[in-house]
């Protein structure tokens, strides 16, 4: 069983106390409302496109540290990022904090970098469910999907 402080590394400190992006932006394409009930994490996420690629993501709201470093981490990671590029990331963030094997299928490019501090969220499954709060209400808004996302 591997200790919790494990997760708490400086990233994720560091991440969870002074988020990135956190704040509205003016004119999102789209902005999803996401609730994590098991730990009662509840953010927002606003999503800005410029054609096919993701201009900028920014979140508001409040959740435990781990919602919080992974969110901000999140923002950080899709910035820049096109549609497909955005997919695949988060196809390999999921399977990261899952601890399942990474899609072989997947291209190379883009890496998780430094998502992989997260990494180990994966021996607590409620902590699965913080870190990929943002990142499936990423994905919803994404897809232009407005309806609240829920980790239940
Ligand atoms: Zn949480």
């Amino acid at each position: 069983m591997a200790d919790l402080r494990e997760l708490y590394q400086e990233v994720i400190l560091d991440h969870g106390r002074r988020p990135r992006n956190f704040r509205s932006l003016e004119q999102p394409s789209c902005s999803v409302e996401g609730y994590n009930p098991l730990c009662g994490d509840h953010f927002t996420v606003h999503l800005e496109m410029d054609g096919d690629r993701v201009k900028e993501v920014a979140f508001e709201g409040a959740g435990c540290a781990i919602s919080t470093a992974s969110a901000s981490l999140m923002t950080q990671a899709m910035q820049g990022k096109t549609r497909a590029e955005a997919e695949i990331l988060f196809k390999k963030f999921h399977s990261l904090v899952m601890g399942e094997a990474t899609d072989e299928s997947l291209p190379e490019e883009p890496r998780l970098g430094k998502l992989e501090v997260l990494a180990g969220v994966k021996d607590f499954p409620t902590r699965v469910k913080c870190a990929t709060l943002a990142w499936h209400t990423f994905h919803a808004a994404l897809e232009n999907r407005t309806e609240a996302v829920t980790t239940e």
